[in-house]
């Protein structure tokens, strides 16, 4: 079943008008029929599933019954995140979002290859919201993640939650498994550094601030894998 994401109230006989893009991929993508079901998603994360007209060649939707299930993670994960290689990016950020993520937040630190000046950041912040919105809507969120402009490493306290972490792989520290440090938070930060890894005097920032130095295990993982890690992790431990 497809999903869309609507602007507006969802109730039950409400019609739903489509923008050009979703019109276009109902008709020519997905050339859907009449009566075919569909799940709408609203800005408040309500969920209506709805089924598909015509009317001189315009399609639109009639809602049925609500669903109120939501497919989202209970604990907002905020994922700090060093700008890595394009390619790797745009997997890091799809597979984050079908595992839940709520915030991406990129920053930019003293071993980021990758500088958000590279390309307009605008452009480039449309593309990633667009990967964004298409792994929402294929895995059935009730909400898209919120994507942040790429920040200075430095700020990354401004994204703090009811527990912080920072994931650290040098063996100097011992750090705690994530396990350890999750209890029944409604918020989690966790912070994950670029290809080049973190400063010591990085993760000492963030250590000051209160964050946990956590290890991810023994082996070490690509940026892109230590993500995807995290959110399993915490949705088996926490959802
Ligand atoms: N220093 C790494 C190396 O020696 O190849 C490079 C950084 S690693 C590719 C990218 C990020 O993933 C790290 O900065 C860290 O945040 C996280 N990470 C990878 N493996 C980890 C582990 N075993 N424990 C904790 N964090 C890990």
């Amino acid at each position: 079943m497809q999903q869309y994401f609507i602007k507006g109230k969802l109730e039950q006989g409400k019609q739903i008008d489509f923008d050009k893009e979703q019109s276009h991929h109902i008709k020519d993508v997905l050339r859907m029929k009449e009566g075919n079901i569909i799940r709408l998603v609203n800005e408040d994360r309500e969920a209506v599933f709805a089924s598909i007209f015509y009317r001189d060649k315009e399609v639109y939707a009639i809602c049925n019954e609500m669903d109120p299930n939501s497919n989202d993670m209970k604990c907002h994960v905020t994922l700090c995140v060093g700008l890595i290689k394009k390619e790797k990016w745009d997997y890091l950020l799809q597979k984050c979002t079908e595992l839940g993520v709520g915030t991406i937040v990129p920053f930019e630190s003293s071993r980021t290859v990758v500088k958000s000046k590279d390309e307009k950041v605008t452009k480039k912040q449309e593309r990633w919201n667009k990967i964004l919105l298409e792994a929402s809507e294929q895995c059935k969120r009730n909400s898209c993640p919120i994507l942040v402009e790429p920040i200075q490493f430095k700020n990354i306290i401004q994204y703090k939650s009811e527990l912080n972490c920072i994931a650290y792989e040098d063996a100097k520290y011992i750090g705690e498994k994530l396990k350890d440090c999750l209890q029944s938070q409604s918020s989690i930060t966790v912070v994950i550094g670029p290809e080049g890894g973190f400063d010591q005097s990085e993760v000492n920032l963030l250590v000051n601030e209160g964050f946990h130095c956590i290890s991810l295990g023994k082996r070490i993982l690509r940026a892109e894998t230590a993500t995807t890690y995290v959110l399993s992790a915490i949705d088996a431990l926490v959802e």
